[in-house]
C-alpha cells in the first residue's frame, strides 16, 4: 500500500493503475468506511481512499478543531483491508495561498443539511471535484448515510459531466441500529443509549409506510413523536422527502421517499435516514 501526501506524487502512482475505485473520507475509519472499501475492491481493479478532514465543509461553529484523527490506525485497518493507495494530503495541498474557487450545486442543497450547514455543500462538491481531478477515478464510492451528499454529489457529476461513477452503498450499523459515524466517538455512555432512537423513529416510520401509510405529514408526525419522546434528543429536522428533488412530500407516490433526522444529543449532533421504496 502506497501512502502519498503531494498531488504530484499521487497522479505518478494513478498513471501505474488502470481502473480505480476512490472512496473520499475524513479519517477516524469504522465498518461503514470499511465497507465502501470493500465495495470498491470487488468492482475495481485498484483502490484509492482519501483521508481528508476539510475545513471548508465545516461551519465556523462546528467541530473541525475537535474532529477525530488516527492517521497510524487509519493505515493499518485499509493495510488490512487491501488498499492499494492511500491520498493524504495536508490542507494547504488542497487549498494553496490565493485558492478562491468552488463548485456550488443548487437545489437539492438547499434543504435538510443545507439550512443548518449553509456552507457544507459548497465545501463538499468543491473538495470532491477536486479530488476528483486529482485521483481520476473510474468509480466513486459514496455511504448512504449521507444521503442527501450523495444527491449532491451525483447532481454534480451529472451537471459538469465528470466522467466518474457514483456508487451509493447501504449504511452500516451498530447492532442496535445506530449508524456507524466518527462523531459516534464524542457520545458518552447515556447519551450513546438515547442515540438509538434515531433508529428507532426511522424504523417506526417505515412499519407504518409498509403498513399502508402514504401522508408525508404522518409518517413525519411518527418520528418527531418518538424523538419527542427521548428527554436527550433535540430534534432539528424530520423529513420525508422526494429521494431525487429533497422536496417534503404530501404524499408518498412512486419513487418513494427519503426519510431523514438530524438530532443533537447532548453536544453531538446526529443525522441518519432510510429509503422507503
Ligand atoms: P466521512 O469520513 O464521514 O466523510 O465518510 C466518508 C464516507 O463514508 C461517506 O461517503 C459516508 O457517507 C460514508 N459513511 C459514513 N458512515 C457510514 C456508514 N455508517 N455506513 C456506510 N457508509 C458510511
Amino acid at each position: 500500500m502506497e501512502v502519498i501526501h503531494t498531488i504530484s506524487a499521487f497522479r505518478q502512482a494513478r498513471a501505474q493503475q488502470g481502473q480505480l475505485g476512490l472512496v473520499p473520507t475524513m479519517g477516524y475509519l469504522h465498518a461503514g468506511h470499511l465497507s465502501l472499501v470493500e465495495c470498491a475492491g470487488s468492482e475495481c481493479t485498484a483502490v484509492a481512499v482519501s483521508i481528508f478532514v476539510n475545513p471548508t465543509q465545516f461551519g465556523p461553529n462546528e467541530d473541525f478543531a475537535d474532529y477525530p484523527r488516527d492517521l497510524e490506525r487509519d493505515l493499518n485497518l485499509l493495510r488490512t483491508a487491501g488498499v492499494d493507495l492511500v491520498f493524504v494530503p495536508d490542507v494547504a495541498e488542497i487549498y494553496p495561498e490565493g485558492f478562491s474557487s468552488a463548485i456550488e450545486v443548487t437545489g437539492v442543497t438547499e434543504m435538510l443539511e443545507g439550512v443548518a450547514r449553509p456552507s457544507h455543500f459548497r465545501g463538499v462538491a468543491t473538495v470532491v471535484g477536486k479530488l476528483f481531478n486529482i485521483i481520476q477515478p473510474t468509480c466513486a464510492y459514496f455511504g448512504q448515510k449521507d444521503a442527501q451528499q450523495a444527491v449532491v454529489i451525483r447532481k454534480m457529476v451529472r451537471d459538469l459531466n465528470m466522467p466518474v461513477e457514483v456508487i451509493v452503498a447501504p449504511t452500516v450499523r451498530e447492532p442496535d441500529g445506530l449508524a456507524l459515524s466518527s462523531r459516534n466517538w464524542y457520545l458518552t455512555p447515556t447519551e450513546r443509549e438515547a442515540a438509538t432512537v434515531l433508529h428507532r423513529a426511522l424504523t417506526h416510520a417505515q412499519q407504518q409506510y409498509t403498513a399502508g401509510v402514504r401522508d408525508g405529514a404522518a409518517l413525519r408526525a411518527t418520528m418527531r413523536a418518538i424523538l419527542d419522546a427521548e428527554p436527550l434528543a433535540r430534534t432539528e429536522y424530520v423529513s420525508a422527502a422526494d429521494p431525487l428533488t429533497l422536496r417534503e412530500l404530501d404524499q408518498v407516490g412512486e419513487r418513494g421517499a427519503l426519510l431523514s433526522m438530524a438530532v443533537r444529543i447532548g453536544k453531538t449532533r446526529l443525522i441518519d435516514n432510510v429509503i422507503l421504496k
